[in-house]
């Protein structure tokens, strides 16, 4: 936890500032911002400025101007809190003092930001309440500070609200560029490009890294150049660890299991949901360089991560490596294939359903017992151009390098790509939605087969077009493994 004041000084001749923009510096932040990007602040202030303007409107207005043109989502309630209370809720408030604390003669306004410490990069923002003197003759007003005619700056409220929830946001001040974020008030009074390419610079770090679909099975992969770092995906902080990221999507309540084998990484496993919520974590570097964790979540999209440290732990384990990931679920719902569509199928919208099940249908996974019965099947939501044409299903069973493919009497047959031609399952007029059974009450057992791992695929196709496949990018994967226990 940490705890920083930030304070903002009066006035200052605008111009002055103005002068100085050759400087190349931009937008200022520490990294430290909010889960989610995004904040709800408590905040009612009664009364009407001398402009005819209402605090609160201007308050809204505010928020609302960083809300439309960044990348942060501000929800303002019309609620009343002390901002001095330690309770998780952001506010604004006039105030007299700093919570007992005497406000500097030079401050408008003061933003105290509360922090929590976060598995990766720099610190989450948890809390953030501003204190607006009340002993300032403020107003609300657009445009200059000094009006024509005049010789006196005013203070407007709605800019000196502008720059302090730029604070909330995670921006520190900006000395060089026409910013709202300029340390002293100017006759700036919305928000400047600077600003806002530094908001989406702090809360948009999964850009910076490549996100690949997790295959449910095993992946070969590695850390290395150029895999993003840490320090891109959370933007702040000093961790230059490479990090790889799998999105996964799953449709009920299931228990993942992740396993990390590696000879020469030194691996962590992290789940975290698309907010950069982290869920679990395994960091521990006690067996091998290998990392486990098994959790259970509920239905939503996250991500995996397969990091390593910033330093390195023990002379055996670098930071850098080849390693397998094997990703393992059980649900009450297929987890799907991803529904991912290759690139002969991008636009078209067809759906691709797979499960896999040793209770019928109680719950579905991927990894079974050489004695469990399993029921496999698969169906396919027709593209809706290609219903009612007539059209041919295929299934494929893809071992290693060895393919085999479904024939009309339900049996598996090798398939070369370069010397056969498609085999299908059937041949018929495309309806809706396709159901596929691929296998039922199969044990491997009675094949004497104890450990063997199979990526199904189907897919389907026109006629008129034979050599057109319309599937999906992820494997329906079965893996048997003899020390693995039935559901
Ligand atoms: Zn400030």
């Amino acid at each position: 936890m940490g705890y920083v004041v930030k304070s903002c000084t009066k006035f200052a001749i605008s111009f002055l500032l103005m002068s100085f923009t050759l400087n190349v510096n931009s937008y200022e932040f520490s990294g430290r911002k909010w889960v989610g990007g995004k904040a709800t602040i408590y905040t009612s202030i009664p009364g009407i400025s001398d402009s005819g303007i209402a605090w609160n409107t201007a308050l809204l207005n505010a928020a609302l101007e960083w809300d439309q043109k960044t990348a942060f989502n501000f929800t303002i309630l019309p609620i009343d809190r002390d901002p001095c209370v330690a309770d998780g809720l952001n506010s604004i408030k006039f105030t007299s003092d700093l919570c007992g604390q005497r406000f500097n003669d030079a401050t408008l306004a003061v933003t105290v930001l509360k922090y929590k410490e976060q598995e990766l990069g720099p610190d989450a923002i948890s809390e953030a309440d501003i204190f607006v003197r009340d002993d300032i003759s403020f107003d609300i007003f657009d445009g200059d500070l000094i009006q024509a005619g005049a010789t006196v700056p005013r203070v407007d409220f709605k800019r000196t609200i502008l720059h302090e929830l730029g604070h909330v946001i995670g921006l520190d001040h900006e000395e060089s560029k026409a910013a709202i974020m300029q340390p002293k008030i100017s006759d700036i009074f919305s928000l400047q490009p600077d600003d806002i390419v530094g908001v989406n610079k702090l809360y948009t770090g999964t850009s910076n890294c490549k996100v690949k679909e997790l295959n449910i099975g095993l992946t070969l992969e590695s850390l290395n150049l150029p895999d993003c770092t840490v320090k891109d995906l959370t933007l702040g902080g000093s961790d230059d660890s490479f990090i790889d990221l799998y999105r996964f999507k799953i449709s009920a309540p299931s228990i993942m299991d992740f396993a990390i084998n590696s000879t020469e990484l030194e691996s962590v496993l992290i789940i975290a949901d698309t907010d950069l919520n982290y869920i679990a974590v395994d960091s521990d570097t006690s067996d091998g360089c290998n990392a486990v964790l098994k959790a259970e979540v509920s239905a939503g999209d996250y991500y995996l991560m397969v990091n390593t440290f910033d330093k390195q732990i023990k002379q055996q384990c670098e930071l850098v490596g080849q390693y397998e990931l094997t990703a393992n679920y059980v649900s009450e719902s297929p987890i799907g294939l991803n529904l991912q569509a290759n690139a002969d199928n991008i636009g078209l919208n067809s759906k691709f359903f797979g499960s896999i099940t040793a209770d019928k249908g109680e719950t579905y996974g991927n990894l079974f017992s050489p004695k469990d019965s399993l029921n496999i099947s698969a169906s396919i939501m027709i593209n809706q151009s290609h219903r009612g044409e007539d059209g041919f299903i295929v299934v494929a069973a893809v071992i290693d390098d060895f393919i085999m493919l479904l024939n009309e009497k339900g049996q598996f047959v090798e398939f070369s790509p370069t010397a056969s031609s498609i085999i299908p399952a059937v041949e018929k007029k495309l309806a809706e939605v396709e159901d596929i059974e691929i296998a039922s009450n199969l044990v491997a057992e009675d094949f004497n087969i104890q450990t063997i791992t199979v990526n199904f695929f189907v897919g389907y196709g026109l006629t008129d077009d034979w050599d057109r496949i319309y599937t999906h990018s992820l494997p329906l994967n079965l893996t048997i493994s003899s020390g693995s226990q039935t559901n």
